[in-house]
């Protein structure tokens, strides 16, 4: 089944928003085996929205459309889908009911704001249409089926769009295929996208069913392997060799096989399991490792302090950093990184720390020392293994390569217990 996702206004276009809407939904879509073929955004114009429209129910089974489905004169949406569709539109009681009942709400702990009438457009719908309650906004999605062509519409805010998939679009796209798909994730740390494609290039050259989909995330790479067939058990049936084969080429960088977890989850599962406990000690990345540690509910089993050391006299002040360490090698060294580790963990008293010192950018760099350049340092049993990372990307980028980099360091040192490799070294 083919399906088209078509995203409406005229901010999109302007660059005003990220399309987010669209990334969600293809991800949706190929989830449930759909192949889309084109994606397009059109701005809040009647004839191109026509144009657009008639093209994507011409030479697609499935069109799925957002914004656009507001009270406002500009939000045609609907209007237009159902135009090109051939329905008329009619006032939907039911819709009319639940949007009153919204708005009552709403009014309630918004007092000085009124009713006004062009909300009741959003009450109308094409005839025959499968009307699909709003949990978080006014305007209800709405799906029209005609001579085997679907069109589906769905609001813009994505805190309206997500839940409505979820609960409702998914499942029927879902009843729509003749075949089950079932896929599963696995998610990869310690490896770049590129290694990570090289290493597993002749199973995705040789790929039918199931397949294999990479997506790079900060520092992390995640596969997809997604299997057809006629019922959920045959599916896993066909994917469960795929997924030994990729245990066993990526070994211990695996460190999830749940669709949920995060890195950090793993990393505090694992502390957990050894009953380990973890203290911070972050310059450039200014909290972000600890926050992504407490983000965690149950966080607190195993972390136990977050040092936030800026300048060289907090890293002397709170870490115990030598004043000859940063005079001779500066803030940004690997023996500033491991001081920082051990003086963390030595003023905490956990079992492992992991500290992070860089330079994130714009500004501060020198040829010898790069903007990019960050050291990460893991403290355990007394030693200190360390990392010098080269990284590219903004100031953010930098600062998030670096947790994960960081979190995964962590990782290794507590999986390999200090095992050697080529690119790093102990104290
Ligand atoms: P509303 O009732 O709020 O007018 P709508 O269905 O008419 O909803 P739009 O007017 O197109 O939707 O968009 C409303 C808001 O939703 C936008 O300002 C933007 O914040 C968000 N939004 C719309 N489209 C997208 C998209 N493709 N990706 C991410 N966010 C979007
Ligand atoms: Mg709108």
């Amino acid at each position: 089944m083919i399906v088209e996702l078509v995203c409406v206004g005229t901010e999109l276009l302007l660059g005003n928003i990220v399309n987010t809407n669209a990334a969600y939904l293809a991800e949706m879509c190929a989830r449930l085996g759909l192949s889309c073929y084109y994606q397009t955004v059109v701005g809040d114009n009647e004839e191109r929205m026509r144009s657009v429209i008639r093209t994507a129910v011409d030479r697609s089974d499935v069109v799925i459309l957002c914004g656009g489905l507001g009270p406002t004169e500009d939000d045609l949406t609907k209007e237009i889908a159902a135009e090109v569709m051939g329905k008329e539109l009619y006032e939907d009681p039911h819709s009319k009911e639940r949007i009153q009942a919204y708005m009552d709400n709403y009014l309630k702990t918004n007092p000085k704001m009124t009713l006004t009438a062009n909300n009741w457009k959003q009450a109308m719908v094409p005839e025959g249409a499968i009307v699909l309650d709003n949990a978080n906004g006014t305007a209800p999605g709405i799906i029209i089926e005609d001579g085997g062509k679907t069109v589906i519409l769905l609001p813009g805010p994505p805190n309206e769009l997500i839940p409505m998939f979820e609960n409702q679009v998914y499942p029927y796209l879902r009843e729509k295929q003749p075949e089950v798909i079932y896929s599963k994730m696995i998610k990869i740390c310690g490896i770049g996208e590129s290694m990570a494609e090289t290493m597993i290039k002749d199973m995705i050259d040789a790929q039918t069913n199931p397949t294999i989909a990479t997506y790079a995330k900060t520092g992390e790479v995640h596969l997809r392997i997604t299997a057809r067939a006629k019922d959920e058990k045959e599916a896993q049936k066909l994917i469960k060799p795929v997924v030994r084969e990729l245990k066993v080429r990526f070994g211990t960088n695996i460190y999830t096989t749940d669709e949920k977890k995060t890195l950090e989850e793993a990393v505090l599962e694992l502390l957990k399991e050894k009953e380990l406990t973890l203290s911070t000690a972050e310059s450039c990345t200014g909290g972000m490792l600890a926050s992504r540690l407490i983000n965690v509910p149950g966080a607190s089993d195993v972390y136990k302090e977050g040092f936030i050391t800026y300048s060289n006299k907090a890293k002397r002040k709170h870490l115990m950093v030598k004043k000859q360490t940063l005079k001779m090698y500066g803030a940004v060294s690997e023996k500033t990184a491991k001081e920082m580790a051990k003086g963390c963990c030595f003023n905490t008293g956990s079992d492992v720390s992991v500290a992070i010192t860089g330079i994130a950018g714009p500004d501060g760099g020198t040829e010898e020392k790069p903007v990019g350049l960050v050291y990460i340092a893991c403290c355990y049993k007394k030693e200190v293994y360390v990392q010098e990372l080269r990284l590219n990307g903004n100031r953010m980028k930098i600062r998030e390569q670096a947790t994960v980099k960081a979190l995964t360091l962590l990782r290794e040192c507590i999986l390999e217990n200090f095992k050697k490799d080529s690119s790093s070294s102990f104290s």
